[in-house]
Parts: C-alpha cells; sequence; structure tokens
C-alpha cells in the first residue's frame, strides 16, 4: 500500500515537471504537490526529485546562483537565467556539439560533454527596461 501511495506521488511530481515551463526548484515542487498530498514531506519530494534524476525521467539543473532546478525535459536543450527575475527559460537553438571539439583540440584526454549556461535578461525583463528607460 505504501509503495503504491509513494508512486503516485513520484508520477504527480514527474507530471507537473513535465506540464511546467518554470524549471522549479524542490522548493516550489514541494508546494505544488502539498496541494494534492497534504502530508508529503520535502523530504520525500527530494527523494522523489534524485530517483526521477537517476532513471533520466527528468533533470538536475545547475544553476549558478547556487539553487538547484528541475526539468521534465530531458532532451539535450539549453537555458538562460534572468538576471532581472532568476527565471530559467528555454533556449530554441541548436545544439553545440562542436565545442566538444574545440575542447578536445590542444587536450590530452577525453572531452565527454559540456555545460553551458546563458545570462541575460528573460523578454518581461527586457520589455521592462525598455520602457523604464524611455520614461
Ligand atoms: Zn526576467
Ligand atoms: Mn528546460
Amino acid at each position: 500500500m505504501a509503495a503504491v501511495k509513494h508512486s503516485k506521488q513520484r508520477q504527480s511530481i514527474k507530471e507537473y515537471l513535465m506540464n511546467t515551463k518554470e524549471h522549479p526548484t524542490a522548493d516550489m515542487v514541494y508546494t505544488q504537490v502539498r496541494q494534492f498530498y497534504p502530508n508529503i514531506s520535502l523530504g520525500t519530494v527530494y527523494r522523489n526529485l534524485n530517483f526521477l534524476v537517476e532513471q533520466g525521467e527528468a533533470q538536475r539543473l545547475t544553476c549558478g546562483d547556487g539553487s538547484e532546478r528541475y526539468d521534465g525535459t530531458t532532451t539535450p536543450h539549453y537555458h538562460l537565467i534572468c538576471k532581472g527575475c532568476g527565471r530559467v527559460l528555454d533556449l530554441c537553438m541548436s545544439p553545440l556539439d562542436h565545442i566538444n571539439t574545440l575542447a578536445s583540440a590542444n587536450f590530452d584526454g577525453t572531452v565527454e560533454g559540456h555545460t553551458v549556461l546563458f545570462h541575460g535578461h528573460c523578454p518581461e525583463c527586457t520589455k521592462a527596461s525598455h520602457i523604464q528607460a524611455k520614461t
């Protein structure tokens, strides 16, 4: 019975991750799933998130600001963190596979991948700063 309950909680976390573009932190996931499972603990949320990451059903993003965020989109893609509001957004762009080749050029070891995080302003913060600049 307990196992069934736990898998339902995990399913609920997974569905939330797959249906949001917010790249939530564990705290945000906790706030969300507590609406359906009021007795769930933050520890359980962390355990489920770790499990989903280990199973390749979600990815963990290390965001430079010290926060870790979760993404239900597991296909390779890139992110931008907004300096204005702190949101993490998906960037629609072709993969930068050639930078692995560039990194390998003068390196005797083996380059197997890369982590790229773009910094800047999201569309809303960009608009807001343009409005401010005009007034
Ligand atoms: Zn922003
Ligand atoms: Mn993403």
